[in-house]
Formats: structure tokens, sequence, C-alpha cells
């Protein structure tokens, strides 16, 4: 652990292709972005070099706000309730979210440049001790975007899994979902992650390309296809209800319907907005909008909606689908009371036996 190392500077980045005569020309397929970057440039990340026809990561080690937090507080409501994870991130990101609440960290390479950034190395296999010390229950890789720092957080996944102590943790991407297929088959292949929260933004490609730089369909093709994998990957979806710019019924209608068509199973978290960075002057989120747009959710038939990023009673409860049971109260990512019926580490209603899916 130190202050930036040369040696960790530019790490060997995966998943692009040489192209041209002289295969000077790199074509990277870790993002939907999809960047081809000619010799000594970098990608629209600010985060990947090109070197001579090699491609290179330039935050890998590079660890920003380690720190152990509940998994609720993620959010992942149906996954392993009341564990501890560890969570990191590093800087930078793909996305340009006007609203970012971490922006100081996400566009930091924009403002400081990368040679000014002052992240701490800290290794795969010191985030694997920390872990083990700490006897926390998984790692979450968040804060920013974590496939922009995905060889950093492959690497330590690796690192966990040949430590006696850490083997079996569970690691969760807390993500943009502008991932390509390409992301989605190396995580699949090499069995990576264990559950990924999607925050899927607006249902209007124009918004997405104005206030985050990217775009709406990969985001929708990364939440069909992380369903496809749920017998080993678990999902959850969050929607930043922002005024004027996504929080109108029919908005709110749209996110639903289209999550209704991927599975009314997927837990989805309304989250409030709170003025930041480049939407500093906007107000936050009335209580209202957010409890009507879990009405519309659950009117859509949408079986477990959430009100997050705030504190409204009852917003952050779960409740049986099919007789409204009240199974979890939660508040400020606690639990205060759990109703769960369990039976061979599964999880159902105890009033009416439903089967609730929530990963134990
Ligand atoms: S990760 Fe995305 S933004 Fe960065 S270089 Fe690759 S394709 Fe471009």
């Amino acid at each position: 652990m130190g202050r930036i190392e040369s040696e960790y500077y530019h790490h060997p980045a995966i998943l692009y292709d040489r192209l041209g005569d002289e295969k000077k020309t790199v074509f990277c397929r870790l993002c939907s972005h999809y960047c081809e970057i000619k010799d000594g440039n970098i990608g629209i990340c600010l985060l990947r070099k090109n070197i001579g026809g090699e491609l290179y990561t330039m935050t890998w080690g590079r660890t920003e706000g380690l720190a152990i937090d509940p998994i609720e507080k993620k959010p992942f409501y149906h996954f392993k309730p009341e564990t501890r994870v560890l969570s990191y991130g590093t800087p930078g990101c793909n996305f340009r979210c006007m609203n970012c609440q971490n922006w100081q960290l996400s566009q930091a390479v924009k403002y400081y440049s990368d040679k000014n950034l002052t992240t701490k190395v800290f290794l795969p296999e010191h985030i694997a001790e920390y872990a083990a010390i700490n006897k926390i229950d998984g790692i979450s890789y968040t804060y920013s975007e974590p496939t922009i720092f995905f060889e950093y957080a492959r690497d330590t996944i690796i690192e966990c899994r040949k430590n006696k102590k850490t083997e079996s943790l569970f690691h969760v991407f807390v993500s943009n979902g502008f991932f390509t297929k390409e992301t989605v088959d190396i995580i699949d292949k090499e069995n990576l992650l264990n559950a990924i929260n999607i925050d899927l933004k607006f249902m209007d490609d124009q918004k997405y390309k104005k206030i985050t730089g990217g775009k709406l369909n990969p985001v929708l093709d990364s939440i069909k296809r992380i369903y496809d994998l749920r017998d080993n990957i678990h999902l959850e979806i969050i929607n930043l209800v922002i005024p004027d710019e996504n929080d109108k019924e029919e908005d709110i209608a749209k996110l639903c319907e289209f999550i209704v068509s991927v599975s009314p199973d997927i837990p989805l978290h309304f989250s409030r907005f709170y003025p930041h960075y480049k939407m500093g002057n906007k107000p936050q989120t009335e209580y209202n909008t957010l409890i009507q747009a879990k009405k519309i959710a659950k009117s859509m038939g949408i079986k477990y909606v959430y009100i997050g990023n705030t504190s409204i009673p009852g917003g952050e409860d779960t409740h049986c689908p099919n007789c409204n049971e009240l199974l979890i109260a939660r508040s400020r990512y606690g639990i205060n009371e759990n109703n769960l019926y369990i039976n061979n580490n599964k999880s159902y209603c105890p009033k009416c036996s439903t089967e609730i899916g929530i990963i134990l």
C-alpha cells in the first residue's frame, strides 16, 4: 500500500482488438461506448490508454472509499439480508451524469488529470487480507462504475478465491449497466459475480445522451442478459427519480412496463434525488412523487417495490405479493423485523407460504 507507484500505473487491459495493418489502433469492447483508440490516445472513460497498440487501464489497484456497509445500503434487499460488505471504487467513469453524487470520484480524471490523482494503491491481495481481518461477508464494487475497473475487480475476486479465509465471500456490482455482451460473457464464464444492481436511469435515449453521455438500449440489453443468468446472478434495479427529468407518471409507467416485460419478480428501488454536481439547482424529489411511483409500479404488477435514499415509513419494507403480510421491516438500511419463514435455505411468507425468493 502507498502512493501511486509506476509499476501499477498502467496495467494491461482485457477485451480489446487490434485494428489496422500495423495493429496500432485498438477497439475496446468492455463497455458499450466501443471506443476505437489510436496509438497514444485514451478512451471516452479517460481511463484506458493505447500505448503502441496495447490497451492499458490506468486505475488498476487504485482504491477509493474503502468502507464496510450493510448490504441493504447498496441497495440489495433480496440478497443476503443483514450481511456486511466491503465496498470500494476507483476514480473515473464511462458516464458523465449531471446529477452524480460521487462526481469528485467519478469525474476525477477529467478535473484533476490522471497524473495528479493521489489515490492510494491497494492491491487485490491487500483487499482480500483486509476482508479476512474484518470478517466481512462479501465485496461490493461500487461508488464509481465497476465496468471501468473490471480487471481490478476481477483480480480481487480471483485473489479472494485463492485464500481459505475469503474463498466463500460473495461479490456484487453496483453498475450503470453499460457493459457489453462480451463483458457479461466473461462474468458468466468465470462465475465472477453473485449479484448486480443496475441503475436504469431513464427510458428515453435522448435523456440518457444528454444527462449521462450514455445510451438506453445497451442498459436494457444488460438487464435482460443478467436476468437470463438468474440461476447464478441475482438482479435488482434502481431508478433515481429526478424532478422534471423522469418523474412523470408516464416515465414511471414506461420504466415499469419494461421491467415487467423482463420479470415482475425483479426488485425495484425508487431512489430520492438530492441536488448535486450540475443539477445543484434542482429540488429534492417530493415524497408524494415517490409514493405515487411505488403505487404505479405495484399496480403494473412489480412485486417488490421500494423507496430509498430517504425515510418514508414503510417505503423500505417487504410485503408478501400474494397476501400482503409484512415480511421484512427496514429503516435506513437496517432490518427492524424479519418474519420470513425459512426452509431448506429458501424464504417463504409465514402466512400463505408463497416463496419470496430472497437469497439467504
Ligand atoms: S471502457 Fe468504454 S469508454 Fe473506456 S475505452 Fe473501453 S469502450 Fe471506451
